[in-house]
């Protein structure tokens, strides 16, 4: 990690930093890394960053927080975009479950900057600005009328993940499923 200096993160360009940073990197432990399972025989063997095709060895620092014994590695920048992501994630999430417009299924004035830095550091680390909604299952921009972030605890870990706000629920019914 020491090698690593991540990109500015939140909309006013602050990193985070501290407890912050150590709880951004946990999530980035639980919901970013591949499972086994979506990784290349080289990306296992940590010959190739788990996130692009990098295979530098110079370039390829394990992922703190992971044990010693877990090959997989990853390159500076794709570390520094998940950071971001993550981050950017957080800020417009702690947003939403506060402000009064935004639970109500609205994007307010504030909430606008948090998801258009989300939506950047999304598409910087994934290449995309889909996201599925954890109610209807469909795959959508991530800044669609009416998508937020959703968090919640599930038996194992907080959930990090997405939602349409009351549009989903007028569509939903029959159509939403059980968590
Ligand atoms: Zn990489
Ligand atoms: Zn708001
Ligand atoms: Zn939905």
């Amino acid at each position: 990690m020491e090698s690593v200096s991540p990109q500015p993160a939140g909309p006013t360009g602050e990193l985070p930093t501290g407890e912050l940073l150590t709880l951004v990197q946990n999530i980035v432990l639980i919901s970013e890394v591949p499972p086994g399972s979506a990784l290349t025989a080289a990306q296992s063997a940590g010959d190739q960053c788990m996130w692009c095709t990098v295979t530098d060895p110079a370039a390829l620092n394990r992922v703190e927080g992971m044990g010693t014994w877990w090959p997989p590695r990853t390159c500076a920048p794709c570390l520094s975009a998940r950071i971001a992501k993550v981050h950017t994630y957080l800020l417009w999430a702690w947003h939403t479950e506060e402000c009064e417009p935004c639970t109500d299924g609205r994007r307010c004035g504030a909430a606008i900057p948090l998801g258009e830095a989300h939506a950047n550091a999304l598409e910087t680390a994934t290449g995309s600005r889909r996201v599925v909604c954890v109610r209807c299952h469909q795959p959508d921009d991530v800044l669609a009328q009416g998508l937020r972030p959703h968090r919640w605890l599930g038996e194992a870990a907080a959930y990090h993940s997405y939602q349409h706000g009351l549009k989903c629920l007028r569509v939903g019914e029959g159509f939403m499923r059980v968590l």
